[in-house]
């Protein structure tokens, strides 16, 4: 799989470049979901793990019904400075639409060994199953994310609400909180936005 870097042309869009980046110890970690109108509407998932963040693109959204799977297709790293990527790419680029933070916060691993210690989340990743608490401000509480290993959609993944407090099978965010959590905009008013700055 290429690269971020290489898959992007810096002269043509305003995208992050990406560069080494060290968190402070003890800083909370954080996920971000951009939900990008390119050639098919869908939402980038992605979740601080190993200074980066790891990223699936979620066709139909996070879904807060906990028997509901959601399909997660692995895409590649993206910088840090993602997070608060809200903008246009431009057509022809790499993932050319319009890109909104469609919610944010943070987050921490829920994963527990045989003796209740905690699992890291680069452990849980690397081993292809990740229990993490969102902090966020559309999505909160447990959420499971796991590796098909096997069959034909081997290789992706599937996001899950868990059964807690924060279940609600009623509640579909991806239809009735369609802004951003950041500017409050439409995808539109994105765009419309981003192209008078242009002019
Ligand atoms: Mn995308």
């Amino acid at each position: 799989m290429k690269t971020y870097n290489e898959k992007r042309d810096f002269s043509k869009t305003k995208e992050p470049k990406e560069v080494p980046l060290k968190k402070k110890n003890g800083e909370e970690r954080i996920f971000v979901i951009q939900k990008h109108d390119a050639s098919n509407l869908h939402y980038d998932f992605r979740l601080e793990i190993d200074n980066t963040l790891k990223s699936w693109s979620i066709p139909k959204g996070p879904s807060t019904d906990p028997s509901v799977k959601r399909m997660a297709i692995p895409t590649e790293d993206h910088p840090m400075a993602y997070a608060s990527f809200e903008g246009v790419i431009p057509q022809g680029e790499y993932g050319g639409g319009t890109v909104m933070i469609w919610d944010t916060g943070t987050i921490e691993s829920n994963k527990h060994d045989e003796d209740g210690n905690i699992i890291s989340l680069e452990e849980s990743f690397k081993s292809g199953s990740i229990e993490v608490i969102l902090h966020g401000k559309k999505l909160t509480g447990n959420f499971n994310l796991v590796e098909m290993k096997g069959g034909k959609m081997k290789g992706n993944w599937l996001l899950m609400k868990q059964d807690d407090a924060e279940a609600d099978a009623r509640r579909n965010p991806v239809s009735t909180q369609s802004k951003s959590v950041v500017s409050g905009r439409t995808l539109k008013q994105i765009e419309q936005e981003e192209s008078e700055k242009e002019n």
